[in-house]
C-alpha cells in the first residue's frame, strides 16, 4: 500500500500523550512526510518533536477536525491516525463518525487507537 500524501494526525483529551509518544518513537519515518494535524495535538506534537513537517489547523472543536475530512474529500490527505478517547464526553462523538465516515468513502487507511497506528506507520517507509 503506497501513501503519498499527507498524514493527518488527532488524538483526543487523554490521548494525547499516547500521540506524543507515537510521534516520538516514529520520527524517523514521520520525518520525510507532510504532516496536518488539529490545533493542540499538532502543537503537542512540535513541542516533542521540532524537526517534523506539522501544520496546524484549527483546534478539533472549533472545525479542525472537519478541516481534516474536507482535505480527505479533495485528496489531500491519505492516511488518518486518530486517536479518539473512548472514555471523554459524547461531544466528539460526532467528529468521530463524521472522520471514520469519509475516511470510508475514500478508502484511506485509518487507525483508531495506537495499536493500529502502529502497524499503519511501519507501510511508511
Ligand atoms: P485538538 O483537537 O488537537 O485541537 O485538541 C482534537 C479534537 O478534540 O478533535
Amino acid at each position: 500500500m503506497a501513501v503519498n500524501g499527507r498524514i493527518a494526525l488527532i488524538a483526543h483529551d487523554q490521548k494525547k500523550d499516547e500521540m506524543v509518544a507515537f510521534a516520538k518513537a516514529h520520527q524517523a519515518l514521520l520525518q520525510s512526510r507532510s504532516i496536518v494535524a488539529t490545533g493542540t495535538t499538532g502543537g503537542r506534537v512540535l513541542d516533542a518533536c521540532p524537526t517534523l513537517d506539522v501544520t496546524r489547523l484549527k483546534s478539533g472543536p472549533l472545525g479542525g477536525d472537519q478541516q481534516i475530512g474536507a482535505m480527505i474529500a479533495t485528496g489531500e490527505v491519505s492516511m488518518l491516525i486518530f486517536l479518539v478517547d473512548p472514555l471523554s464526553a459524547l461531544p466528539h462523538d460526532v467528529d468521530v463518525k463524521a472522520l471514520m465516515r469519509l475516511a470510508t468513502v475514500y478508502d484511506i487507511p485509518m487507525a483508531l487507537n495506537r495499536a493500529s497506528a502502529e502497524i499503519l506507520v511501519k507501510t511508511l517507509d
